[in-house]
Order: structure tokens, then C-alpha cells, then sequence
């Protein structure tokens, strides 16, 4: 495996890039860790399924052990989701869209080739979205392509069309259309159906020089209405990375995230000194402002800076059995202390039973 792929662009954008940066990176203040200790590297994700959320790190640190880059350790991790059919939260395995097929969304952005990112959107029929993803930043001059134009690419770079539809998720998205509506000609199904969590994911990688790359990857919403794409793939709000700050990633009711540029804020406000986890619970309590303090949807930030702290915030959590404390979502954290999954915080409790019933399926 190669680790020194360097890009046309990444040349061409880096010269360019230099005198303009420097204004900016010259405010940039992060916040100081617990005596000044630099937690490096370190890999951090939003993804709690228990079939890869530890995979997915250890891959990634076992790439940058190796030499590769934080792009090639968070690309490499997120594919170990991405391929694993047993993990039914993204891509093959997971659920498809309202007419059966996936159309998935990722992106990717690298901090040393000075920022730069790549993404595809609506893309079908291939496992490793966030693969293609970074080809789009590599080997063209556009940013993101989607649906029969990203697939054409992909194919073009020797990716393979596969049917990502397993049997447990075409079951599952037979059960939903059955469910869905009492005036229609399909019988119920026999079971009573039941909505699994999130599909997407965000992989953050800091590796030892201080270097930082981000990747997401999702079906997006299950059972989503053809040709939908959410925020995963749409830099700024699923993913961001400022390689003078750190990055961030949001999941969760992806149009929410667009309209405030989730994962841009939570770096910008980083970039002004809060900590992660503060820029994460900041970025939850402008979604929350915007409806009047009663979101009806959830959304979960993760964000890493460059001395290596972390944290997570929730817009909606969960009401903890044994404490009987609001707590936000977990999240996998990878460093020298090896793997663990943390849990974040919790902006606002989770929503009532008859809220829930107001609002569509997710
Ligand atoms: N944010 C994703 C989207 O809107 C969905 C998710 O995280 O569950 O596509």
C-alpha cells in the first residue's frame, strides 16, 4: 500500500494557498489541554454499533503506526463499516431507501494537502462511498459528484458494481412498506416493526505531527425518499477540517446540520478558543434556538482539536438506567490508552412519547 499519494491539486491549491491562510491562522487559538500534554494520535468516531465501532479505530491506528497518512487511517477505517454487513447502521447491511436500493453519501477532507476535500452524493451500487469520495479529491478538479456521474467515476477507477442489499435489510425495508400505511393492499407485516438508529458515521483522525483528516459515510436517512441526499457528503455541515484547529462531524436529522453548517461552526468556534466538547454543545444549542428550544429530531457532534482533546455533544440524549442522569450518545475514542467508547454530552432530554408521535419516522 502506498501513503504517498500526492494530489495535482494539493500542489497547485497548496502554493496558492499559503499567503492567503496566514491572516486567519495567525487568530487561531485552541484550548490548552490538562498540562499541556499533547493527546497524539488520536482517533475519534461517532459510530456506537458494536460490530465495528472498534474496528473501524483500530484500523485507522494501525494505518498511521504503519507511516500512512490521517486521510489513509480514517479512509481505511470507515471502509471496515462500510464493508461489514453485520454493522446495519451504513452502507451494505444497512437499510435502503424507500424503493429498496441505496444511494449513499460521503465525504472526506485532509487537512495537510491543505484542506482540501472531496465527496460523492446518491451514490449507487458501491460499497466503499468515502473511497470514491477521496478519488474525487484526488484525481479532479470538482469537488462532489453524484448519482450516475459518480457512479461512471467510480467505475472508471476500477470499482465494482455489488447489490448492497442484504437479506436482513431487504426484510427490514419490506417490513416498513407493509407498516407504513392501513390503506393500501399490503397485509401488515407479522411482527411488530422496529425503527433502528442513525446510518452515517464520522471517522476523526490526528495523527503524531498534529496532522488531521475526517471522513463521513451514510445511507443517509433509512427508507429515504429517492434522490435525497443529506449533509454527510455536503462539507461544512456533515464534515469539517481546519488543519490549524481540528475537525469536527455531525449526524443525525442531516438538514438540520446544513442550515446552521454544523460541522464548519463547531470548528470555527474551536478556532475562537472553546474546547471541542464546548464547540459541540454550542453547535446543539443554535439547532436547538432555532426551534424554540424543542428540536424534534436528534443530532450528534464530535469534534477533535490539534492538541488532541475531544468531545461529543447530543441535542437530544437518553436518560441514564442506573444514574437516572441526562447523557448524550457514545462515541469511540482510540489514543495510546487503546480503545474506548466515551459517552458525550446531552443538550436537552430525550423527546416524550407523544412527541415522537408527531413527527414522520426516523
Ligand atoms: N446525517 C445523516 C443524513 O442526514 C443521517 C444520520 O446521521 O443518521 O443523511
Amino acid at each position: 500500500m502506498s501513503f504517498k499519494r500526492i494530489s495535482r491539486r494539493k500542489f497547485i491549491s497548496g502554493a496558492a494557498g499559503i499567503g492567503m491562510s496566514l491572516p486567519i491562522l495567525g487568530k487561531a487559538s485552541i484550548s490548552k489541554t490538562q498540562g499541556g500534554k499533547l493527546n497524539r494520535p488520536l482517533i475519534i468516531t461517532s459510530k456506537t454499533n458494536p460490530a465495528t465501532r472498534e474496528g473501524v479505530t483500530t484500523a485507522a491506528w494501525e494505518i498511521l503506526q504503519a507511516g500512512g497518512s490521517p486521510l489513509d487511517a480514517a479512509e481505511k477505517g470507515t471502509n471496515v463499516s462500510e464493508l461489514d454487513p453485520r454493522d446495519t447502521s451504513v452502507g451494505y447491511g444497512g437499510d435502503p431507501n424507500e424503493e429498496g436500493f441505496h444511494q449513499l453519501d460521503a465525504s472526506v477532507m485532509s487537512g495537510p494537502d491543505n484542506n482540501n476535500a472531496g465527496a460523492v452524493s446518491a451514490l449507487e451500487n458501491i460499497k466503499t462511498p468515502c473511497s470514491v469520495a477521496r478519488l474525487v479529491m484526488e484525481r479532479t478538479d470538482h469537488l462532489m459528484l453524484t448519482g450516475k456521474g459518480a457512479l461512471k467515476f467510480a467505475k472508471m477507477h476500477g470499482f465494482k458494481e455489488e447489490d448492497l442489499l442484504t437479506e436482513a435489510a431487504r426484510k427490514h425495508w419490506v417490513d416498513w412498506k407493509e407498516t407504513l400505511s392501513e390503506r393500501d393492499y399490503y397485509h401488515p407485516p407479522h411482527k411488530k416493526f422496529q425503527p433502528e438508529g442513525g446510518g452515517t458515521f464520522n471517522v476523526l483522525v490526528l495523527d503524531a505531527n498534529g496532522d488531521i483528516a475526517g471522513v463521513t459515510s451514510t445511507i443517509g436517512h433509512h427508507f429515504k425518499i429517492v434522490g435525497r441526499v443529506g449533509d454527510s457528503p455536503i462539507i461544512g455541515a456533515g464534515l469539517y477540517v481546519d488543519n490549524a484547529i481540528g475537525a469536527a462531524g455531525a449526524t443525525g436529522h442531516g438538514a438540520e446540520s446544513i442550515k446552521v453548517c454544523a460541522s464548519f461552526l463547531a470548528v470555527d468556534k474551536m478556532r475562537e478558543g472553546m474546547s471541542p466538547q464546548d464547540a459541540c454543545r454550542y453547535v446543539c444549542q443554535r439547532v436547538s434556538d432555532r426551534h424554540n428550544g424543542k428540536p424534534m429530531f436528534g443530532l450528534k457532534m464530535v469534534a477533535l482539536n490539534k492538541n488532541g482533546e475531544y468531545g461529543s455533544c447530543s441535542l437530544r440524549g437518553k436518560i441514564e438506567a442506573e444514574t437516572g442522569k441526562l447523557v448524550g450518545s457514545g462515541f469511540g475514542v482510540r489514543d495510546a490508552k487503546g480503545f474506548r467508547m466515551e459517552t458525550g454530552l446531552a443538550l436537552l432530554p430525550p423527546m416524550t412519547k407523544e412527541e415522537r408521535a408527531q413527527i414522520p419516522w426516523r
